[in-house]
């Protein structure tokens, strides 16, 4: 099973295909399935602003569209301190991983270690 700092590492490398003209703000995520695999993603921004889309939700729906269900953890990193999700991501995250572990990083790789239930607490769900 990959270590918590190489699941980082990867959401580190995979900052640098970041699509945010806009922003200027790379954002990467590495998302780790129960069986090992990992997915990876990274914002992509749009002129119409409401279209972009976060990279924790790019690997998310990557994971999900290869058939992929159950998600064990996830890092995120981009150039502040500890890269927290935003509110729709910890939404999306929470209805397919409510155990989620989260590893907010940075780019230098160091990280603050989270869950999903922390960072959304009493969330929606049916
Ligand atoms: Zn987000």
């Amino acid at each position: 099973m990959i270590d918590d700092q190489t699941l980082l590492t990867k959401a580190i490398e995979a900052r640098e295909n970041a699509y945010c003209p806009y922003s200027k703000f790379p954002v990467g995520a590495a998302l780790l399935c129960v069986d090992g695999t990992v997915y990876t993603g990274v914002n992509v921004e749009n002129a119409v602003n409401g279209l972009s889309l976060c990279a924790e939700r790019v690997a998310l729906f990557k994971a999900i569209s290869a058939g992929k269900r159950e998600f064990t953890k996830i890092a995120v990193a981009c150039n502040a301190e500890h890269c927290q999700p935003c509110g729709a991501c910890r939404q999306v995250l929470y209805e397919h991983a409510p155990d989620l572990e989260i590893l907010m990083g940075n780019p230098e790789g160091r990280f603050k270690r989270t869950t999903i239930r922390d960072l959304l607490p009493e969330a929606f769900s049916l």
